[in-house]
């Protein structure tokens, strides 16, 4: 049986040899050992917001809303990475970890009362909300028997229409168009939607099956005769729409990471949602969360904070924390003409149709299929080199673009390639959904 997901046919399409450490070697894969802030940060977001809609989905009304983000926020600081165990950037100091750790952790909060304030609201009113990361299991082959995984952030349901949306959320450190336009034909919404239609499908298909069918019967009392009319209206009601509506992608914006001051070996994420500006006028401190801003005096249209503002850390330095802040801008206090909440957070539908749905289907099918004599060790390579040339190309464009590629240690060395694990530089890859994660259980169960 093979267990096969969205994100293992995107990384083989992005470049085979990634795709073969990634997924295959080893009959699991590797990844690089240490955690990964932005995966980690990332992880933690949507690990807070699924909390958060947990919440909601139980109490789905907007004075829960603050409630269900305090949930949401310690859901996810529990789940964050552990502070001095992180993949740092070239010249970056090890004696910043804790500093890296707190700020990540800000960093998470911020992005979570954004959300709250920004998009949240709109949502409880237009939506029900339908399922929170489920797990969605189907089978793309039987010989072999193929089965993908998935696991969808959201799925809401309109009120006004009863039309279904597939929710996407992302975390990005910058949003650009092509990154945006790239949204409108990625594969995730694609394979997610086909997953919720298979499983709308089947519940459809139980639900009618289970109808009564003697209500015209004459001889039953009429009691029980009206009883099984309301109880198949009541399955009628049930019967939801079978093709999804339309993907909803939601990107939280962390902002970039990088050295501040040239040299000094820390590295910090300029977020308006984490860090400020400050300056002592009389008693009182005004406050900034951003140095550039609008001013329609100035020929730019812009202008600089300068002379007398400091910048700091407003998870320690400003009096009610990360939550307090996000209020403040979303109140109006601190420079309310920037609509800084607004940038943070950006969201679009957009909305597929079956050719789409149906060419990644036999595609994602038909890699898979062609794997299998590699499992079942049907062909003989006089060494993994050549294994690897003959099946796993390497895609040398996607080696440094758009970012510096983790398996970069294994293709320049061949003694890396040799033994990744030993190396030091790889671990294990840790199955992401259950159906893969059980059956490694049981293969490594039965070899011990
Ligand atoms: S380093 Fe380059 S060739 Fe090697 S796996 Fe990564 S992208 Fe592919």
């Amino acid at each position: 049986m093979i267990f096969t997901s969205r994100s293992r046919f995107e990384t083989f399409l992005q470049c085979p040899r990634r795709g073969y450490w990634n997924y295959l070697h080893g009959g699991r894969g590797v990844t690089l050992a240490g955690s990964n802030i932005a995966l980690s940060t990332g992880s933690a977001v949507h690990e807070g917001l699924a909390a958060m809609f947990r919440e909601l989905k139980a109490k789905p009304n907007i004075k829960a809303l603050p409630h269900a983000t305090a949930l949401g926020i310690a859901s996810a600081l529990t789940s964050m990475f552990k502070i001095g165990d992180y993949q740092r950037e070239e010249g970056e100091e090890h004696s910043y970890q804790e500093y890296v750790g707190a700020e990540q952790k800000a960093l998470v909060e911020g992005l979570l009362w954004c959300f709250a304030y920004q998009v949240a609201p709109d949502w409880i009113e237009r939506y029900n909300i339908v399922d929170v990361e489920r797990e969605e299991r189907r089978k793309i082959s039987n010989n072999p028997e193929i089965w993908l995984e998935g696991k969808i952030d959201l799925v809401l349901e309109e009120k006004s229409t009863g039309d279904l949306y597939v929710v996407s959320f992302k975390t990005s450190s910058s949003l650009d168009s092509r990154l945006v336009d790239s949204y409108r034909y990625d594969i995730q919404g694609v394979s997610e939607s086909w997953l919720l239609e298979q499983r709308i499908a089947e519940t459809n298909q139980r639900l009618m099956e289970n109808s009564l069918k003697y209500v015209e019967d004459d001889i039953i009392p009429i009691e029980v005769h009206r009883a099984a009319v309301a109880y198949n209206e009541a399955i009628l009601r049930a019967i939801k729409p079978q093709k999804v509506a339309g993907v909803i992608m939601c990107v939280l914006l962390k902002n970039r990471r990088y050295e501040r001051v040239k040299g000094s070996g820390k590295w910090e994420t300029l977020s308006p949602l984490i860090k400020g500006y400050r300056k002592l006028v009389g008693s009182d401190i005004e406050y900034a969360h951003s140095w550039q801003y609008s001013n329609s005096a100035n020929f730019s249209g812009k202008s600089i904070l300068g002379k007398g503002w400091e910048p700091f850390d407003i998870w320690d330095s400003y009096e009610g924390g990360i939550k307090e802040w996000v209020a403040a801008i979303a109140a109006g206090e601190i420079q309310p003409e920037e609509r800084v909440l607004a940038q943070q957070i950006w969201q679009q539908t957009y909305y597929r149709n079956d050719r789409q749905m149906g060419d990644w289907l036999d595609q994602h099918q038909a890699m898979e299929e062609e794997f299998v004599p590699f499992f079942n060790g049907d062909f003989e390579f006089s060494s993994l080199e050549a294994k690897l040339n003959n099946k796993f190309w390497q895609n040398r464009k996607a080696c440094m673009y758009p970012r510096k590629c983790d398996y970069l240690a294994i293709c320049d060395s061949a003694q890396v390639e040799a033994d990744p694990i030993g190396s030091g530089l790889y671990e294990w890859r840790e199955p992401h959904h259950e159906g893969e994660l059980a059956s490694l259980v049981q293969i490594e169960g039965s070899h011990g």
